[in-house]
């Protein structure tokens, strides 16, 4: 199959670009939203452009293959969904800059020497039904389907609806083994989503591990009343023991060299002039092991219950999800890393506290994952950015990466492992945002 000559990076961002933008600059392309549903027309119109084969598998995600869809392929791509009030680069740079290395590498061969697949994972944020990676997990089966079809999002859709509404037919959700099967190695760049890059002074970086993480719902009840009429000493105010989660989260997070944070909260009934009667609260937690997030949580959890006891305020909790983090293998790592040193220089690694679809891919297949340099360190938020030189870089860094497993007869598990440098889990050197 020979390709027509697709758009540049540059064009292809542009074309991108608009879709789900709000007029402040913010992203909403909720999974299966109509923004969303843009984007993955988007996708088909790049692959058709390429004349790749396009198929969406079982669980909506979308692929473009370059070659025979088959054994021994090589992946690469990321998500197009984003959270609510996003950035532009979190997840569409790694499906443009996966086109566009398609397009630098069929400049080398008329037919890749293994087939080569373009990649839009479904629903990575888990922005609209509380589930990050949903795609991917439900393809590698490291989720339930029947629970995570019946999650609903705020306006009470469950994620089957959402589907069918979408044109999909969620009834073949579950895990793929065939199609994961022909895997041979993923490779997902990335924008960083901290400042590690940019003090270092490198556009361009690999990752050594994801962290660990997961997220936990705090239902408080208390007692609705009167904020005029109702003694202190009388209320059952859940949103203190609230507060107090918030600032415990932080505290604990921070004696434990880890990440916790409250970021969404709502309050019922949410009047003025009302003391609340019930009152939710979401954790997010991060560590550099399970055990470390699993005790934070506890901990967290265990001087909550101590404060809701203080304020006569019943607590339920609720983990919604978790992921287990992932060491990506140190062979690819390290032929990533020498294939991309060929044609950039040295590269440095970093260990980050995000979840990616990578990172899910990594517990069934050889995964690994390039970042670019993410200047501000803001991710998840309109400030999110890199510059036109580094996404290119970037785009040097994937065609590189790409093209070595493509002209490596080996599975990429076979490769020669390096010396091992800089394989902690620490993160001292990176901020995640
Ligand atoms: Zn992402």
């Amino acid at each position: 199959m020979s390709l027509a000559q697709g758009d540049d990076f540059a064009d292809m961002w542009t074309s991108l670009e608009p879709v789900g933008r709000a007029p402040d600059g913010s992203y909403h392309r909720l999974a299966w939203s109509e923004a969303d549903l843009a984007c993955r027309d988007w996708f088909r119109s790049q692959a058709r452009q390429r004349n790749m084969a396009l198929d969406e598998d079982r669980n909506g995600n979308l692929w473009a293959w370059w070659g025979e869809p088959g054994p021994g392929a090589v992946v690469t791509g990321s998500h197009l969904d984003s959270v609510p009030g996003g950035g532009a680069f979190d997840g569409p740079l790694g499906v443009v800059s996966g086109f566009a290395a398609v397009d630098r590498l069929c400049r080398r061969w008329t037919v890749p020497p293994k087939p080569l697949a373009v990649v839009d994972f479904a629903d990575e944020e888990g922005g609209r039904f509380g589930v990050a990676c949903a795609g991917s997990r439900l393809m590698t089966g490291q989720v339930d389907p029947d629970t995570l079809l019946a999650r609903t999002d705020r306006s009470g859709v469950t994620l089957a609806e959402a589907m069918r509404a979408a044109g999909f037919d969620p009834t073949g959700c579950g895990e793929d083994p065939e199609r994961i099967s022909k895997i041979s190695a993923f490779v997902e760049l990335h924008i960083e989503q901290g400042r590690a890059l940019e003090g270092l002074g490198a556009p361009v970086g690999v990752a050594a591990a994801v962290w660990p993480h997961g997220r936990w719902r705090f239902d408080f009840a208390g007692q609705g009343d009167h904020a005029g009429t109702t003694r202190l000493a009388d209320r059952r105010d859940p949103l203190i023991p609230v507060a107090h989660l918030i600032l415990d989260a932080r505290a604990q997070a921070g004696a434990a060299e880890a990440l916790a944070t409250v970021g969404r909260v709502e309050v019922n009934p949410g009047a003025t002039n009302a003391v609340a009667s019930r009152a939710s609260a979401w954790l997010d937690a991060r560590a550099p092991s399970r055990d470390a997030v699993r005790n934070l949580v506890e901990s967290i959890r265990a001087a909550s219950l101590e404060h809701c006891s203080h304020h006569d305020v019943a607590l339920a909790t609720k983990e919604e999800s978790w992921s287990d983090g992932a060491d990506f293998p140190g062979a690819l790592q390290e032929h990533l890393i020498a294939s991309v040193a060929a044609a950039l220089g040295a590269i440095p690694k970093l260990a980050t506290g995000a979840g990616h679809d990578a990172a899910i891919l990594a517990a069934r297949v050889p995964a690994a994952m390039l970042f670019v340099r993410n200047p501000t360190g803001i991710s998840h938020d309109p400030a999110e950015a890199a510059s036109t030189q580094d996404c290119l870089s970037g785009v040097d860094a994937l065609t590189a990466a790409l093209a070595a497993l493509l002209d490596d007869p080996r599975r990429p598990s076979e490769a020669p492992s390096g010396p091992q440098a800089d394989q902690s889990r620490s993160m001292t050197k990176v901020t995640p945002r």
